[in-house]
């Protein structure tokens, strides 16, 4: 029996698989800001092309959060900080852009998003490291020493006009760095591809992204909420479940409300999607400490922005509100399809 040459070429690459040349869908990931994996995801790419994406991408993360990252003592946002009252000159771009960005929603947000909250971070830190609550004279200090109204961004000059005052990124950074690396992707000239790290997503290119929503009380069922099927752009989530201290057997978020001092109460995760991971980023974060209601609000006045929030209701089930603009491309799983509202 003879076996036409052609079959005998795809037995072959179907034994030894694509060849290194050979394009397709690759992904590859590494661990990175404080030891979360992030995912990169690119089409129509040769297996080197793709360990040079892979790598570039890791550098990149990593050089952002020399600059973002205020658990890095030399960083950009650290060298801010370390100045105290006062002005740091020549701040890199990509922090002059991010704190403008922070600026943007501070004011959209009526100051429930601030990136000026690292006073009460810190208060709440040691607070959970000492076991007792903070006493309202220390909350009140802290509280005096933020506000985005007392940081001034001149050109590339930045300045803190209270003493000890502390940008904290935390609420804003991953979402950026998700664009950075999608952008540099980009440029890399990747057509189609994703980078997620926590759950977090930047996506890019034409067609559908399948986006699969973190379910916040993981462990005790299915790892997801469900899925999403979005366009390019960003998908967020803030969740209560993430990140948290307890204090005196009580649980509190690590999100701060830094108009009353307090870490917030009630949402158990805010998901918000729109044309990019920076703003989705910050507005899950603002969403959180606004509540349902401001929340919605401030949601539905924005054209580009649409956000799934789950609330937990007296009686410890949940309702899942989400924009009536999602409705055909969310799918919820399990039990989050019983009590949805949309708005
Ligand atoms: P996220 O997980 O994006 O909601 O960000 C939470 C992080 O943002 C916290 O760990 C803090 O670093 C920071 N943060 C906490 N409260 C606020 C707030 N009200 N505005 C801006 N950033 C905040
Ligand atoms: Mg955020």
């Amino acid at each position: 029996m003879t076996v036409p040459r052609t079959a005998l070429i795809i037995l072959l690459i179907l034994v030894m698989g694509p060849l290194p040349g050979c394009t397709g869908r690759r992904e590859g990931a590494f661990l990175a800001m404080g030891g979360i994996p992030v995912k990169v995801v690119a089409h129509d790419r040769s297996r080197t092309s793709f360990a040079n994406d892979l790598s570039a991408v890791e550098s990149y993360v990593s050089s952002m959060e020399d600059v973002f990252s205020t658990y890095r003592k030399n960083s950009g946002i650290s060298a801010i900080n370390s100045v105290g009252k006062g002005c740091s000159e020549d701040v890199s771009p990509a922090l002059i852009d991010i704190l403008k960005r922070a600026r943007h929603w501070s004011e959209a947000s009526d100051g429930a998003f601030d990136v000026t909250v690292g006073p009460l971070i810190d208060l709440w830190r040691k607070a959970a490291k000492e076991g007792t609550l903070p006493s309202a004279h220390d909350s009140t200090r802290a509280r005096s020493r933020i506000g985005m109204r007392h940081v001034m961004i001149r050109g590339n000059d930045v300045c803190l006009e209270r003493e000890n005052m502390r940008l904290d990124l935390g609420g804003i950074a991953k979402g950026a760095i998700l664009d950075g690396a999608a952008q540099l992707l980009r440029r890399d000239s990747v057509a189609r591809g994703l980078v997620e790290a926590g759950g977090d997503v930047a996506a890019f290119g034409t067609g559908t992204f399948t986006i699969g929503i973190q379910n916040p009380r993981a462990g005790r069922q299915a790892a997801l909420l469900g899925v999403l099927a979005i366009d390019e752009g960003g998908v967020v989530t803030s969740g209560d479940y993430e990140r948290y201290v307890v204090i005196e057997g009580k649980q509190y978020s690590h999100i701060i409300d830094p108009r009353t001092g307090i870490p917030v109460k009630g949402l158990v995760s805010v998901t918000v999607v729109g044309p990019n991971a920076t703003d989705a980023d910050a507005l899950a974060t603002a969403i959180s400490v606004l509540g349902r209601t401001k929340g919605i609000e401030l949601i539905k006045s924005l054209k580009d922005y649409k956000a799934i929030i789950v609330e937990r209701d007296a009686d410890d089930s949940f309702t899942v509100w989400h924009s009536k603009e999602l409705t055909d491309a969310l799918s919820l799983h399990g039990r989050w399809r019983k009590r949805t509202r949309t708005f």
